[in-house]
C-alpha cells in the first residue's frame, strides 16, 4: 500500500494534509518522494531552527543513542543539565528549567508552578489564569481551555476551572483580583496571525504584575531558541518573567518542551514529573541546537540571514501591494496580511506546486518561519518561486 493509503486507512484523520510526501532534506531545501525540491519557509512549524538534516544534530545525536537514550528521571542525566545551563545562560535570566515532551506539556507544567504558587499563604486560593483572546498555548484539555479561541472549546468539555481571556493588553489590569494565579502571553501571537504585542504596554503590564506578586508567563513555544533575534522573544521586549516556557526550535526536531522560571521554591519533589522529559536523547539535541544557534548568534550571521530573509520580503510584498495589506512580525517570525483571506489557501497550494512551502496563521496572514540557518540562495529561490506562485492567482 502506498504510503497515502496507508495513512488514511490506519492514522486518525485530525490533520488536513497537504498532497506532498517529503523523504529528505538539506538545511532549507526539502525534496519530495518523486526528486522534486522546496525551499522551506517553514521550517516544520518553527521547528527545524537548524536546518533539516543537520550534520552537527544527527552526529550528536548518534553518538548519544549509540550510548544512552533513556534511563528515567529517576536518575541522574548528564545532558540535561548541561542543556539546562545553556538554556538559562542563553536567556540571561536567574532561572532554573523542567523538561517536558512538548509546548502543550510546557505550559501545563507553567500553569501548575503559577497555581501553586497561588497556593502558597494558604488564606486565598488563587487560580486564575489570564491569558489573551487569539491565543494558543496547546491541545491538551487544560491548554486548549488557556487558549482564547471559542471555536476551539466546542467539545472536549468539562474544562478545568480559572481561565479568563482579555481583549488585550489593555484588558488585563482590570480583570486582576484576588484569585489571579498568573497571566499567561505570547509577545507575538503566533497561530493566532502573527501578532506582535507592543513593546511598552507589555512592560507596563510587567511591572504591574511584578508589584502584585501575580507570576508572568511568556509562552514562548514559537518565539523562543532566537527566532526573533535573542534567545528568548522576553529578552527583546525587555522583561523579566516568571517563568517562560519553550519547545518548537529548541529542540530542532526532537520533541522536547521547556519550563524555565525564577520561581525555583515552588515545585518540590512529586509536585510535578514526566517519564520521558529530558532524557539522553531530547536533552543532547538541546545541547546542540543551542551551541549552533548560540554561534549563528554570536557571529552575526543569525542578524545577517534575518536581515536578507526580511529585505527580500519587503520586496516581495512591495511588489504584490494588490494582494497584501500589510507586513507583520519581527526576525524570522513573519507574516504578510491578505486582504482576501479566500486567496491565501490559493497561495499556499500554488506555492507548495512551485516549489516553496508557506504557512497560513490565522485568518489572512501568510506565514514565514523559516529555518535560522537559511542561506542567501535558498531565500532567493522562495521568493522566486512564490513570485511564481503569485502569477498563477
Ligand atoms: C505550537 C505552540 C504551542 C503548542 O505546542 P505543541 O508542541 O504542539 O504542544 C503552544 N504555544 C504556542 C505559542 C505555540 O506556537
Amino acid at each position: 500500500m502506498n504510503i497515502k493509503d496507508l495513512d488514511k486507512k490506519y492514522v486518525l484523520p485530525t490533520y488536513a494534509r497537504a498532497d506532498v510526501e517529503f523523504v529528505s532534506g538539506s538545511n532549507a531545501t526539502l525534496t519530495d518522494d518523486a526528486g522534486k525540491k522546496y525551499i522551506d519557509f517553514t521550517s516544520g512549524i518553527g521547528v527545524v531552527s537548524v536546518g533539516h538534516g543537520n550534520k552537527r544534530v544527527a552526529d550528536a545525536l548518534c553518538n548519544q543513542v549509540s550510548k544512552l537514550t533513556h534511563t528515567s528521571n529517576l536518575y541522574y542525566i548528564a545532558p540535561q543539565a548541561q542543556a539546562a545551563q545553556k538554556v538559562v545562560e542563553a536567556s540571561g535570566y536567574d532561572m532554573q528549567c523542567f523538561f517536558a515532551n512538548s509546548g502543550a506539556e510546557a505550559n501545563e507544567g507553567a500553569i501548575k508552578i503559577a497555581r501553586k504558587h497561588g497556593e502558597r499563604d494558604g488564606k486565598i486560593k488563587r487560580y486564575k489564569i489570564i491569558t489573551l483572546n487569539h491565543s494558543f498555548h496547546g491541545r491538551t484539555i487544560t491548554t486548549v481551555k488557556a487558549t482564547g479561541q471559542e471555536s476551539m472549546h466546542n467539545y472536549f468539555g468539562p474544562f478545568p476551572d480559572g481561565f479568563v481571556y482579555a481583549d488585550g493588553i489593555d484588558e488585563i489590569a482590570s480583570l486582576l483580583d484576588d484569585h489571579t494565579a498568573g497571566v499567561m502571553i505570547e509577545l507575538i501571537q503566533g497561530e493566532g496571525g502573527v501578532e506582535p504585542q507592543d513593546r511598552e504596554k507589555v512592560q507596563k503590564l510587567a511591572k504591574l504584575l511584578k508589584a502584585k506578586e501575580i507570576p508572568l508567563i511568556i509562552d514562548e513555544v514559537q518565539t523562543g531558541a532566537y527566532r526573533v533575534g535573542e534567545f528568548t522573544a522576553s529578552q527583546a521586549y525587555g522583561i523579566e518573567p516568571e517563568i517562560i516556557t519553550l519547545a518548537k526550535g529548541v529542540g530542532g526536531g526532537v520533541p522536547v518542551g521547556i519550563v524555565m522560571t525564577t520561581l525555583k521554591e515552588v515545585l518540590n519533589a512529586g509536585d510535578h514529573g514526566s517519564t520521558f522529559g529530558g532524557n539522553f536523547l531530547s536533552a543532547r539535541a538541546v545541547c546542540e541546537v543551542v551551541d549552533i544557534l548560540n554561534e549563528l548568534k554570536e557571529s552575526g550571521e543569525l542578524a545577517a540571514t534575518s536581515a536578507a530573509f526580511s529585505e527580500a520580503l519587503e520586496n516581495f510584498y512591495v511588489a504584490h501591494k494588490d494582494i497584501f495589506s500589510s507586513r507583520v512580525g519581527f526576525g524570522m517570525m513573519c507574516g504578510l496580511r491578505t486582504k482576501d483571506a479566500q486567496t491565501l489557501s490559493n497561495i499556499i497550494n500554488f506555492a507548495r506546486e512551485n516549489g516553496v512551502m508557506v504557512l497560513k496563521a490565522g485568518r489572512n496572514t501568510l506565514r514565514f518561519l523559516p529555518p535560522l540557518t537559511i542561506t542567501k540562495e535558498e531565500i532567493d529561490e522562495g521568493f522566486k518561486s512564490l513570485t511564481l506562485a503569485m502569477s498563477r492567482l
